[in-house]
């Protein structure tokens, strides 16, 4: 090929690659949610040990570092990571097995979010033993930050078929997009624009506030880790690939278009989602400390 048919090769290629980024997890504004509510219900040691651990660009604060996993994932440096922020399950089974389903493309076991979870929670708990020059403690925080809040969208659990919904393209209102991206960004936005004024605090706020309210008497259920370590990851895939069947791929199939009716339903899905990951980022980060 000449050079010159090359370059406009390039040119599609890279205008392609802006106009269709590859799909992210939670957009920013759900990571940031999940972040913010999490380190509002960390204990004393756990918020030292957060602060002494955050880079010093984040200022103190979790949620302004936590996408950074989704940031680093494409440089070469981390593109090992990448199959660490999602699980792919079997189509259409609606459940997920560690054993079974938590492992990359190459088959290596644990290369899944869930296996990431309890990897970097027992890197950060061996914070303040002498063992902790091994591993590099600030990335470890930023990873389980993300982590715990990308195990809670339930495409990041979904069927391997359609990469958890990437490829089923359909219409969000007036605009073309997948399935996959309502979950992680649309949903959200549309709900800051429609009911918060376009203002993240005002939205996360509103969760926190049903964390003392409305969900007051499941938090201590959500809080709990019911498989005695540290980290629970396993049940929370199980949570996730449940609703993605009940809630995210139902009524939502290839070409259809998705209004009112499905964004009024899953909103209070993806609200408790979040508030789970919050609450539930925080409870694993003071058992870790
Ligand atoms: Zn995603
Ligand atoms: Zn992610």
């Amino acid at each position: 090929m000449g050079r010159c048919s090359c370059a406009l090769l390039w040119i599609v290629v890279i205008s392609l690659a802006f106009f269709f980024p590859p799909a992210e997890s939670w957009g920013k504004e759900g990571h940031s949610a999940v972040c913010k509510i999490a380190q509002s219900r960390l204990n004393k040691a756990a918020a030292d040990a957060v602060q002494k651990l955050l880079p010093d660009y984040a200022e103190g604060d979790l949620a302004s570092v936590c996408s950074w996993a989704d940031e680093v994932k494409y440089l070469a440096k981390y593109r090992w990571s990448s199959p660490l922020h999602f699980i792919d399950t079997p189509d259409l089974k609606c459940n997920y097995e560690y054993s079974r389903d938590c492992h990359n493309t190459q088959g290596e076991e644990g290369m899944c979010l869930a296996g990431a979870i309890n990897n970097y929670t027992a890197q950060l708990a061996t914070y303040g033993k002498s063992s902790d020059a091994t591993y590099n403690l600030t990335e470890a925080l930023l990873f389980l930050s993300h982590f715990v809040g990308d195990i809670h969208q339930p495409l990041h659990c979904g069927f391997s078929g359609d990469l958890g919904g990437n490829t089923i393209i359909l219409h969000w209102y007036g605009q073309k997009s997948n399935l996959h991206h309502v979950w992680d960004t649309l949903l959200i936005e549309t709900a800051l624009k429609d009911f918060y004024d376009s203002d993240l605090a005002l939205f996360t706020q509103g969760l926190q506030t049903n964390i003392t309210d409305s969900w007051s008497n499941d938090v201590s259920t959500w809080e709990k880790s019911s498989t005695k370590g540290l980290a629970c990851p396993n049940p929370y895939g199980m949570e996730s690939v449940g609703l993605a069947c009940n809630w995210a791929y139902k009524d939502a199939p290839a070409d259809s278009v998705l209004k009112d009716d499905y964004f009024l339903s899953r909103l209070p899905v993806i609200e408790e989602q979040l508030a789970k990951g919050g609450v539930r980022l925080a409870a694993t980060l003071n058992r870790i400390f």
